[in-house]
């Protein structure tokens, strides 16, 4: 005879178990989605040192990596790097050094605000919020000669915990979190300055970034910044970071807004969307 509980629950012990299945093998496909990742960004992570190709001019790339006499010029950079092109950015510094003929930090600490605003400006504007990005020039130079005794480097001599370079960059106005943990992440990935741990080098979520982990099936289209950086952090805390320029880099070459180009990523055999539409 048929037992009028078992008959109950049984249809929804099946939809449960189809549910929790199906979570499962999202589960173990994030983390191999997060392997693959992550063995990406440590090809990268262990390559050996090279010019950091910042921007196209190669004068300027050789200002961006040289941490030893210009440290100030790396952070410089970071700081404007907001609300315009990212390679435009990266230039500032060096637009400054030949209008100036010196990026020496003597030489930038005995500017006013007014000449600041003057290099910032004339003849061209170097950033398409001049007046908001001269005071940040102004207030960095500044933050780095009281709190770093005009020596940028001190931000990573040592081998600091990532945490405190994070820290230190957020000490700067305008960085937030996600200047200062991109910076952090250049500094260990592409300039290898020593840390003593990784755990705080979080992921920079952009919109390439945002769009390969959505369409992969790590986090859903609406996940909020934070929602990104947890879901990430939980699946290589050791150092969430390594899968940043890989993300971006799919992002940028093969997933397109409208027409990714999946027969040519190396993700597409566990990409959620590609195996889904
Ligand atoms: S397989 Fe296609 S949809 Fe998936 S990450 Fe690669 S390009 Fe994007």
């Amino acid at each position: 005879m048929l037992n009028p509980v078992a008959w109950f629950h049984a249809p929804k012990i099946n939809v449960i178990c189809k549910e929790y299945e199906r979570e499962e093998s999202m589960l173990v496909n994030a983390h191999a989605i997060a392997e693959r990742l992550v063995t990406k960004g440590k090809e990268l992570f262990d390559a050996p040192v090279d010019i950091v190709q910042f921007t196209s001019d190669e004068e300027a790339n050789r200002l961006l990596n040289n941490l030893n006499e210009y440290p100030h010029a790396f952070v410089l950079a970071c700081v404007m790097d907001r609300q315009m092109k990212a390679e435009l950015a990266w230039l500032i510094p060096y637009r400054f050094a030949t209008k100036l003929g010196s990026f020496k930090f003597s030489t930038l600490e005995s500017l006013t605000i007014q000449d600041i605003r003057v290099l910032m400006t004339e003849p061209a504007h170097l950033h398409r919020f001049p007046e908001k990005m001269s005071k940040v020039f102004f207030e960095a130079i500044s933050t780095i000669r009281n709190r770093y005794g005009g020596n940028a480097a001190q931000i990573w001599a040592n081998r600091p915990s990532s945490a405190k370079v994070v820290y230190e960059f957020l000490q700067f106005r305008g960085a937030g979190p996600k200047i200062a943990t991109m910076a952090a992440n250049i500094l260990a990935r592409e300039l290898k300055v020593p840390f003593s741990d990784y755990f705080s080098i979080d992921i920079s979520v952009d919109i390439h970034v945002r769009r390969v982990l959505g369409r992969l099936g790590l986090v859903n289209s609406e996940a909020s910044i934070e929602e990104i950086i947890y879901r990430v952090r939980s699946l290589h805390p050791e150092f969430p970071g390594l899968m940043d320029f890989p993300a971006w880099e799919i992002g940028r070459n093969w997933c397109k807004p409208k027409q990714p180009l999946c027969k040519e990523c190396y993700m597409r055999d566990l990409c959620h969307y590609t195996n889904n539409s």
